[in-house]
């Protein structure tokens, strides 16, 4: 089969496209997808780039977010048919240990995110565990279905597990239009929260006022901390989401209420950030660290899924490329020149 593979740590040429030995048949508890579409996340910049503390072996098939179709399912598997079109839960998990036992699977000592520590979708076949796969909502393309797993799992989980949400609160979203953007901003909305959003240009702007942000700041062109005041009557954000890390970290602070929570899910700008633990303890806030999403989350999700329209969420699918093309998706990516996820075409 041919599989998208990162050959080396480098820039999107290290990218290549290659022949390798196709899935086997699926053991018991397994079943084999034939890939239809993967969405990128931040994540498969790192993998490519590489970073300390990530080990990749390579050549390494990337991708987190795979829809599908039901090729081969083994002795035992009864969730799915074959011909039946599936979304994956984006990371593998051991299901014995205490955390799993306890359905939180995403705190599993041996939880693998697909496409970086397991290999991923980006080739033509990935074999699964059963409790990988689900059913995709219905109306959804393949495309919208790789478009919405580890976005709309982490959002999720960082607004409904690590920080409840009541209606009315002031919910401020850093970079809007990312994938993990746009989706705290449904998510917000769909627990009646009211949401501000921050993004760099006056179509990003317009696009997320479309998607359902009540205001929204061009932190480029305008004082953040101002808008947030006028905002919320001077009583700063209940929560603010943000995965930047370094660039956004003092202004999302100075923008938290009192009793507020800063919840981060990444750090795309810089990991290393610094504050004055005397306005965190005299305001009681909090800052807390969210990765993914677990299993229950997952079947939240896909119970609130749907076109535009018809679902409460709905995947953003901000461009589209062809199997081959994954150097120019992932550029499209770095360039943050769009709104919601790049999502790559599998099968022709
Ligand atoms: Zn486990």
């Amino acid at each position: 089969m041919r599989a998208m593979q990162v050959t080396a740590h480098g820039g999107a040429e290290v990218l290549r496209l290659a022949q390798v030995p196709d899935c086997p048949e699926p053991g018991p508890g397994m079943v084999r997808l034939t890939v239809g579409a993967v969405a990128l996340n931040h994540l498969d910049l790192w993998v490519r780039r590489g970073h300390p503390g990530l080990k990749v072996p390579l050549p390494f098939v990337p991708g987190s977010d795979v829809c599908g179709v039901v090729d081969r399912v083994g002795e035992g598997v009864q969730r799915v048919v074959v011909g039946e079109r599936v979304v994956a839960y984006p990371a593998l998990f051991c299901g014995q240990c205490a955390a799993c036992l306890a359905g939180r699977q995403n705190h599993c000592r041996h939880f693998a995110i697909l496409g970086e520590h397991a290999p991923g979708g980006l080739a033509e076949q990935i074999l699964l565990p059963e409790r990988n796969v689900f059913p995709l909502p219905q109306g959804l393309s393949l495309e919208e279905g790789a478009a919405f797993p580890l976005a709309w799992l982490t959002s999720w989980h960082m607004l409904t597990q690590k920080v409840r949400l009541k209606p009315g609160d002031a919910v401020l979203v850093q970079a809007a239009a990312s994938g993990t953007g746009v989706a705290a901003v449904q998510v917000a909305r769909l627990f009646g929260a009211r949401v501000l959003a921050t993004a760099g240009s006056a179509a990003k702007c317009e696009a997320l006022c479309a998607l359902g942000a009540h205001e929204v700041v061009n932190y480029k062109e305008e004082d953040l901390r101002a808008r947030v005041k006028a905002f919320t009557h001077g009583e700063g954000c209940a929560v603010v989401v943000d995965h930047l890390g370094a660039d956004t970290f003092t202004t999302s602070m100075a923008c938290l209420a009192r009793g507020g929570t800063y919840v981060t899910c990444g750090g795309t700008t810089g990991p290393q950030l610094s504050f004055d633990v005397r306005h965190l303890f005299i305001k009681h806030q909090r800052i807390v660290g969210s990765t993914m999403g677990d299993v229950g989350d997952f079947q939240s999700l896909l119970r609130q899924m749907g076109p535009p329209g018809a679902g409460a969420l709905f995947p953003v699918v901000g461009a589209t490329f062809a199997f081959t093309q994954l150097a120019a998706a992932h550029e499209m990516l770095e360039s943050r020149n769009l709104v919601g996820k790049v999502v790559v075409r599998v099968a022709d």
